[in-house]
Order: structure tokens, then C-alpha cells, then sequence
């Protein structure tokens, strides 16, 4: 027959070269990667099978992955009667590595982070791992469907090439033969392989047989190593931690334990099982557009279809888990899920479940919590828009950066905010920002630490978005304090303005509105600033200026906002422009106030080169 050569895709290169390098301390989890295929092979034609029973018709085959180990000439055979692979397939799925962005994400790590184990766990690199052991990996295959004998034979040293030739095969599926390197011997021994599937397959659901000489009669029996019981469907006491965590690493293909996991049977109006787990890290590709999320659907034991994004909100897309379904039909598409009662049942009480357990961890464990929230805080901030219905749920779920929490880590919930209200605040306030430090030095803070007031501080891009969601936390409205608001007016006139000189001041604020009568939508006296000579607000109805600045990024048309200006008669800066007489020496300076006050509102000018001139004006008096 004839031999084809290939050429692997560039990034299977650097990823094998990365593999064989890093994963050299954990060698053995090739077999948990090589059953694992097997594995979801069979799932595969089981599902073919039960819903195009004509095309795929399941013979008496039990459905099984067989181990051989042939010690004279270094072999080891994992052999499954799944669902195979054509000439296509093999070219597509064993000759590149299908998720986008995998050579993006290599090209980002540097060479520390490349031999960092648990970063090339975080992609799984699946079948590549043979070639850590391996000079040699022949995969006979035949696909289920395939009338004829008629197969296909992958070959690779794991180096540049490969090589495909049509083959003579008369049964389904996969057989994937290792031709181990000299020093592996270890994998020829039949205890050792049978230790390794115990410690990391014995989850798989699918028999797993190792040939063996049965001692009695010196015939080859097949000697089942796994016990081949789905582990949700056992029971939560007979599930150790290290069973939990290993089942997770199959579905997730993450080298990293999870976080925390929640597993129930449940017995409603719907009967299904769930087993959910939280990551530890954010997928690395989780803001891919193409990132595959959602639950492993299972229906009556039966494997139905990956990534089921139908049963769980977007916001949740980084959980990991699988749901077994007793009523939903065996046929069932991503169609028929899409409008389907049952889905939507599932999915709320699943949503709710997630919830309810961040919110037990987070009473139970603080840090663990803060963990999570490091990790997928940001996605957490969309929850508020997409999600009304577990809207108080979510409002003890959010973390915040906060004046008093002084700093930069958002660990404040709103309870603990709560707990430090003054007697007499109406709102819960917050300010938004391009990032920390502008917010954390913000003078519209100024009389909110004055008066010992708490005030959250928000720098993610997402946060105006999220804000704009959130109407009140058990009866408090929430506040911006980059806007005016009444509630902050009162606060101050609690404490009795104590302007020295109010008419030399009504008639200053006279003259600034003259000169930028223009440029802003009304000139005020302030009494919330004690540092600051001046300050602009937005109008209570106006867009806020980060909401401008995300429908700008986002390509939108936006309104054209004018500010407030506010003006601290008590500085000794507004004090000394009073006085001077020279009208256009005062017309500059207030320009140049104003576009700095702009400047700390929305981080950039309009005209810069104006301000810069100005400036330059006055150095020049100065030096
Ligand atoms: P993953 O399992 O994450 O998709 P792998 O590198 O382990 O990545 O496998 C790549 C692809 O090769 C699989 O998705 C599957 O399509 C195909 N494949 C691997 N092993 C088998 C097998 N035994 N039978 C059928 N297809 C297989
Ligand atoms: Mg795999």
C-alpha cells in the first residue's frame, strides 16, 4: 500500500518538544491520556449506535478497552472498539492540535513557564504524551461506520513527520501500538500498568482488560482491572477525595486539583445526577471566543455530547462537570436542548447549586474564597447582567477593592461593607476607574474619607457595566459618586458649609462661567473638597465618563458630555485667582484648572497641545 508522509503542524512540534521536556518527572500519565481517548471513543459509537442504530449497528462486541503487553519486542497495545478514525480524521486529530490559540498561548510563555509541569497540563496535550516514552506510536484504525475493510495505518517517530497508509483492518475502532524507548521497560510490567490505571482510570466506565497467562491451565485470559461504574453514579461515601480529583483531571484536562466540588442525586419532578467542580486557575483559554464550555451530558448513564453550554449560564462557563439525566430522550440534540423544558429546569437548580456553594465557601472559608475570586472574579462581574433571577445570590457572591480595605485586592463583600454604614448614609457609593491608583487618589474621595464614609473602588473594565445592573443591596442603593447626588449634598450641608467670603466667591463663580461658558454645563461652588482647588461631575442624568469610554471602545456613538465644575472656595489657590486683576491671566489659569480637573476624570484631553501651551506659558513667567 502506499505510504503518505506528512509534515506536523508547527505547534505539535514545539508541544511535543515541550512535553517530552516537561512531563518528564510524571512520565506514566501517557496511559491515563491513551485510555482516556479510548474511552471517549466507545462513548462516542455507544451514542452513534443508540441514535442511528441502521448505521451503526451494535454487534455482540462488548464494548471494552484491551491492554496487550508484548515484552519480547517492547510493545504496549491499547486497543478500543470506539468509534475509529478515517484518513481525515487521523490527519485532522493526530496532526494538529485543534484549539485555536494553543500557538498563541506557546509563543507567550517564556522558557521558565515552559517546563513548569502544571502549565502544560492546562492544554491537554493527550495522545502527544506517548511519544515522552515511545521512539515509536503506530495507530491502526478503522472508522465505525466503514462497510469494508478498510482501515488506516498513522505512524510517527514523534519528530517532523508522520506517515499514513491504507490498511487491511476488519475490526472497529483503534488500536495504538507504543514502541517503547529501551530505558521504559518499566511499562512492560504488567503490575506497574495495572497500579497506574488503578490511580488514575479506575473512574472510566468503559472494562478495562489486560491480557494475562491464567497460572491453571496456561491459557490467556482477559483480567478486568478497573471496576467500570461510573463514579457519579456511586455513592458519595464510597468516593474518595483522590477519586473526586483524578475524575475531574479526565473531564477537564487540567493538571491542577480543583477548587471544590458539589455532587447530588437529585429526585424531583426531574431525576438527574450532577458533579460539578470549580477549577483551582482560570482556563487559559477562557476569553477565547472558541473556548468550549459547558457541562458533559449524560443521559441514563448513557454519554450523549460534550460542552452542553445549554445548562449553565454563560457567566459559569469556566465549571467542569458532567450531568446524568433520566428524562430527557436518548436522541437528543443541541436543538432539541435548546428549547426544552427539562434544560431549563436543570439549569437553573444547577445554577442555583453553583451559587449556593460559593456562598457556603465563602462564609466557611475566607481564603479559599479570595482564591476563587482572584481567579474568576472578572467573569463573576458579568453574573449581575445575565442573571436576575439569583440576583441577591449574586450580590453576597461580589468582592471589592474599598477605601478602607486599602488595597489593591478586591476582598470586601457587601455584608462587611454593611457592618461599617454610618447611621446617617443613604447609599452605598462607589467610583469607577481606568485603575487603582486613579481611583484610590481620586478627589471626589475626599469628603467621603472626611467623613468616614466607605466608598468601593472599581478599576475593571467591566465594573461600569456590572454597576449598571445593580440597583441595591438589601434596600441601599447603590451611588456613583463621580455623579451629583443629592445624598451627598445633604451629607455636607450636615456639617455646615463655612464659605468665608460668599459674595467675592458668587461673583468669581460668575466670571468662571463667562469664560467657559462653553466648555462645561454649569460651574458650582463645592464643599466636598478640602485638598482639591477643583473638580468635574458628571450631571445625575448624564452618561457616566467610564460608560463613554466602554461604548467608545466598543466602536459606539456616544453623547457629547459636558461636566460640572465644581470649584473648593476655601483653597488657597482659588483664594490667591480671586485677586488677581488680569483678566486673561485669570482666563488661562482656569482653563488649565478645568483641563486637569478633565484630565483626572477621564485620563485624557481633548486638546492636549492647548493644555501644554498653557502650561508652558506659565513655566515661562515662573523661571
Ligand atoms: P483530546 O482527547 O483532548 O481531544 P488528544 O490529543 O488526546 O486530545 O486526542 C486528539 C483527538 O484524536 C481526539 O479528540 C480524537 O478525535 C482522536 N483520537 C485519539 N485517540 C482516539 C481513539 N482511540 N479513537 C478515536 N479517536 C481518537
Ligand atoms: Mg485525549
Amino acid at each position: 500500500m502506499k505510504k503518505n508522509s506528512y509534515n506536523f503542524k508547527s505547534e505539535v512540534k514545539e508541544v511535543l518538544n515541550l512535553m517530552i521536556n516537561s512531563l518528564y518527572s510524571n512520565k506514566e500519565i501517557f496511559i491515563r491520556e491513551l485510555i482516556s481517548n479510548a474511552s471517549d471513543a466507545i462513548d462516542k459509537f455507544k451514542f452513534l449506535s443508540l441514535s442511528n442504530p441502521n448505521t451503526y449497528n451494535i454487534d455482540n462486541d462488548l464494548l471494552q478497552i484491551k491492554i496487550i503487553i508484548d515484552k519480547k519486542n517492547k510493545l504496549l497495545k491499547i486497543i478500543d472498539n470506539g468509534i475509529g478514525m478515517n484518513k481525515k480524521d487521523l490527519i485532522e486529530n493526530l496532526g494538529t492540535i485543534a484549539k485555536s490559540g494553543t500557538k498563541k498561548f506557546l509563543q507567550s510563555l517564556n522558557e521558565k513557564e515552559k517546563t513548569n509541569n502544571n502549565l502544560i497540563g492546562n492544554f491537554g496535550v493527550g495522545f502527544y504524551s506517548s511519544f515522552i516514552v515511545s521512539e515509536k506510536v503506530s495507530v491502526y484504525t478503522k472508522l465505525a461506520n466503514e462497510k469494508k475493510n478498510k482501515g488506516f495505518l498513522w505512524e510517527s517517530n514523534g519528530t517532523g513527520e508522520y506517515y499514513i497508509t491504507q490498511i487491511k483492518k476488519k475490526t472497529r475502532g483503534t488500536k495504538v501500538v507504543l514502541h517503547l524507548k529501551d530505558k521504559e521497560s518499566i511499562f512492560l510490567e504488567k503490575w506497574n500498568i495495572e497500579n497506574i490505571i488503578n490511580k488514575y482510570s479506575d473512574h472510566i466506565s468503559i472494562p478495562i482488560k489486560i491480557k494475562k497467562k491464567d497460572k491453571l491451565n496456561n491459557k490467556y485470559i482477559w483480567k478486568q482491572i478497573n471496576k467500570a461504574k461510573s463514579i457519579w453514579t456511586l455513592d458519595k461515601k464510597n468516593i474518595t477525595k483522590e477519586k473526586y480529583i483524578e475524575f475531574y483531571k479526565y473531564l477537564s484536562k487540567d493538571n491542577n486539583d480543583p477548587l471544590l466540588w458539589t455532587h447530588n442525586k437529585v429526585e424531583g419532578n426531574y431525576e438527574y445526577i450532577n458533579l460539578l467542580y470549580i477549577p483551582s486557575k482560570l482556563p487559559w483559554d477562557l476569553w477565547n471566543k472558541e473556548h468550549k464550555h459547558g457541562l458533559k451530558l449524560y443521559v441514563k448513564r448513557v454519554y450523549i455530547m460534550d460542552d452542553a453550554e445549554q445548562f449553565l449560564p454563560n457567566y459559569l462557563r469556566f465549571i467542569k462537570g458532567i450531568i446524568d439525566s433520566n428524562d430527557l430522550p436518548l436522541n437528543v440534540s443541541r436543538e432539541i436542548l435548546q428549547n426544552n423544558e427539562i434544560t431549563k429546569t436543570l439549569k437553573k437548580s444547577i445554577t442555583k447549586k453553583i451559587l449556593n456553594m460559593l456562598l457556603k465557601l465563602s462564609i466557611n472559608d475566607n481564603k479559599k474564597y479570595n482564591i476563587f475570586w482572584k481567579q474568576f472574579g472578572l467573569i463573576m462581574k458579568e453574573s449581575p447582567a445575565e442573571d436576575f433571577d439569583n440576583k441577591d445570590l449574586i450580590l453576597k457572591l461580589l468582592r471589592f477593592s474599598s477605601i478602607k480595605t486599602k488595597s489593591k485586592k478586591q476582598t470586601l463583600s457587601l455584608e462587611e461593607y454593611f457592618k461599617n454604614i454610618q447611621p446617617n448614609q443613604e447609599k452605598i457609593y462607589f467610583i469607577t476607574s481606568d485603575n487603582y491608583i486613579t481611583a484610590s487618589n481620586s478627589p471626589h474621595l475626599e469628603i467621603f474619607k472626611k467623613n468616614n464614609i466607605d466608598v468601593l473602588l472599581l478599576y475593571d473594565r467591566i465594573d461600569e457595566w456590572m454597576m449598571s445592573y445593580l440597583h441595591d443591596f438589601k434596600g441601599i442603593p447603590f451611588q456613583s459618586i463621580n455623579k451629583i447626588d443629592d445624598s451627598i449634598n445633604k451629607m455636607v450641608s450636615q456639617k455646615k458649609s463655612n464659605i468665608e467670603n460668599k459674595q467675592e466667591i458668587d461673583m468669581f463663580i460668575k466670571k468662571v462661567k463667562e469664560i467657559l461658558k462653553d466648555k462645561v454645563k454649569n460651574v458650582t461652588i463645592s464643599n466636598y473638597l478640602t485638598k482639591t482647588p477643583v473638580i468635574v461631575r458628571t450631571d445625575s442624568k448624564d452618561m457616566s465618563t467610564q460608560m463613554i469610554k466602554l461604548f467608545s471602545a466598543a466602536g459606539q456613538k456616544v453623547p457629547d458630555i459636558k461636566y460640572i465644575f465644581e470649584i473648593n472656595p476655601n483653597h488657597s489657590l482659588i483664594k490667591k485667582l480671586q485677586n488677581i486683576k488680569d483678566e486673561k491671566k485669570v482666563e488661562n489659569y482656569i482653563k488649565i484648572l478645568l483641563d486637569e480637573a478633565l484630565l483626572i476624570e477621564k485620563g485624557t484631553l481633548e486638546n492636549v497641545h492647548e493644555f501644554s501651551e498653557r502650561l508652558n506659558n506659565i513655566l515661562e513667567e515662573k523661571i
